[in-house]
């Protein structure tokens, strides 16, 4: 295996620094970008593009064939969401390697499946999950333990075990939430079975800071970096990504929905996977699939219960 000490231009110092910043593994650094590096590890742009070069070559990063692709495919996990019906619906389940999108109103649902997959990543793979820890990045305060706990006993699983395997990372702002996104990869590094990282909400934070149109640029342009950091940890360590954003309202639409995702064209393109959650009739819930690379569109419905989510 290489180090970090085996690259050019990289001795004990530049090691640590690169250690520090959480790009202990080569994988990581090679899927990096020159100026992340030069932010990230306080190294020159110059070294960060030979390092970046070294380490590519290292994990042998070039052209690959349809075939690896599909290889790599077969490593896709898959953790179900309590519904059969929603699971369906996006293939099998919440899929590792990429990142799933949930938007819609106050109280359809976004946050009811973040506590749900919390607990069925930790399922074995025979019963939907994928016998893994999350990191669960909280931004408006919505963690509950207690509902964990109900979840929990719905599947008949230890709750204290359950609860010990979800790391919450409360963040106070849009930095530190790009700032607790960064410190999965130290946790992975660290020996930390995490196949799943929860962010709830994505965009309040970017959506209160970054108001008025003159701030739109800076704003999608963080979003775009923090998301660029998920899609990184998806990639390099087979981990799923679920975030939720807020739909705000379009007064001004006649016709198609009355709500809009916030976080425009950018968060569009990076989600693999974009659910709507409406609510429906008699406490049901509507998941309608929006954009996905292989699956047709379509709608299931779910319901929340206090075990959890079902069909
Ligand atoms: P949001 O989309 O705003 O994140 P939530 O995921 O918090 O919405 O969903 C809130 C809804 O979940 C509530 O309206 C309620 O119907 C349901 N809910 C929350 N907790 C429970 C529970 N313990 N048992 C049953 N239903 C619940």
């Amino acid at each position: 295996m290489v180090e970090l000490e085996d690259l050019p231009n990289v001795g004990e110092k530049t090691a640590q620094k690169l250690r520090d910043a959480g790009f202990a593994d080569m994988m990581r650094l090679a899927t990096a970008t020159a100026k992340e590096l030069s932010v990230k590890a306080e190294i020159g742009e110059g070294v960060a593009e030979k390092v970046i070069e070294a380490a590519r070559k290292a994990e042998q990063i070039d052209f690959e064939t349809a075939l690896d692709v599909m290889e790599r495919r077969k490593d896709v996990g898959r953790i179900i969401t309590g519904s059969t019906g929603l699971d369906e619906l996006i293939g099998g389940g919440i899929e590792t390697q990429a990142i799933t999108e949930v938007f819609g109103e106050f109280g359809s649902g976004k946050s009811q499946i973040s506590h749900e997959i919390a607990v069925t990543i930790q399922l074995p793979p025979e019963k939907g999950g994928l016998c893994g820890e999350c990191v669960f990045i909280d931004t408006e305060n919505t963690f509950r333990p207690e509902r964990i706990k109900q979840i929990a006993e719905g599947f008949n699983l230890d709750v204290d075990e359950v609860l010990g395997k979800i790391h919450i990372a409360r963040a106070f702002n849009s930095s530190h939430q790009i700032l607790m996104a960064d410190k999965v990869n130290e946790l992975i590094q660290g020996g930390v079975n995490i196949r799943l990282v929860i962010v709830d909400s994505l965009t309040s934070h970017f959506r209160a800071e970054y108001v008025g149109r003159e701030s739109l640029a800076t704003r999608q342009q963080k979003l775009n970096q923090h998301l660029h950091t998920l899609q990184n940890i998806a990639n390099t360590y087979n981990v799923a990504v679920f975030v939720t954003n807020q739909v705000q309202a379009r007064p001004d639409a006649f016709f198609g929905s009355p709500t809009k995702a916030i976080g425009g064209h950018v968060l569009g393109h990076a989600a693999t996977y974009r659910i709507w959650l409406k609510k429906g009739l008699a406490g049901k819930r509507i998941a309608r699939l929006m954009d996905s690379p292989h699956l047709p569109e379509g709608e299931a419905v779910f319901k929340i219960t206090t075990e959890g989510i079902v069909d």
